[in-house]
């Protein structure tokens, strides 16, 4: 079966005035589904057409090498906006609590200062790249990365717990270049109960939960 890009969870235009309808409508209808037609084109003839796509990225040494590039930066672009769209919702917005918020509280010292780091992180990106929070469970803890293009220098046996997207396409149409109050902006829309969900599922079994 091939891969589909999953559908908004929410109107494309709820995350308005946020995040505006045109931009949601062409990242998750034209740019998403590039991802998955390349990533289905790459994958057509081989035995990983029916392979969970979190076991492909983790596992690429196992696709063919012809293959590899392609599998690599469409796959992680699926994998990746699979997760951003659920990140966001309309009620969205505010801040942390529980567990989730004790461990950003201990790991960056307040959550004013987490949210500083993250959007340093993703603002000083250069080119097309994510900032993502993970959670290390070797370590058990928290740490902040850049993520170059879609996956490349994601920390192996990390689970990704909120990723902001910073390729120019996620912000154009409405911020122009004014890329740093798209950052701001998306502070509005994060879904913490989808974060605080993952981060429970990530600290009791050490592995990303759908
Ligand atoms: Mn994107």
């Amino acid at each position: 079966m091939a891969f589909e890009v999953p559908p908004l969870p929410y109107a494309a235009d709820a995350l308005e005035p946020h995040i505006d309808a045109q931009t949601m409508t062409i990242h998750h209808d034209k740019h998403h589904q590039a991802y998955v037609d390349k990533l289905n084109a790459a994958l057509e003839g081989t035995e990983h057409v029916d392979t969970p796509i979190e076991e492909i990225i983790a596992n690429l040494d196992a696709i063919p090498e012809d293959k590899r590039g392609p599998v690599r930066n469409n796959g992680g672009g699926h994998l990746n906006h699979s997760l951003f769209w659920e990140w966001m919702s309309p009620d969205g917005g505010g801040e942390p609590t529980g567990a989730l918020r004790s461990a950003i509280d201990d790991t960056f010292g307040g959550f004013d200062v987490f949210k500083e780091h993250m959007t340093q992180v993703v603002a000083t990106a250069q080119g097309s790249a994510w900032a993502i929070l993970s959670y290390e469970p070797a370590g058990k803890r928290l740490f902040l990365q850049q993520l170059y293009t879609h996956q490349d220098n994601h920390l192996i046996g990390a689970v990704p717990l909120l990723c902001i997207d910073a390729w120019e396409h996620a912000y154009y149409l409405q911020y122009e270049n004014r890329k740093t109050e798209f950052f701001d902006a998306f502070w509005n829309v994060v879904d913490w109960s989808d974060v605080a969900r993952r981060y429970e599922a990530a600290r009791t079994t050490g592995v990303a939960t759908s």
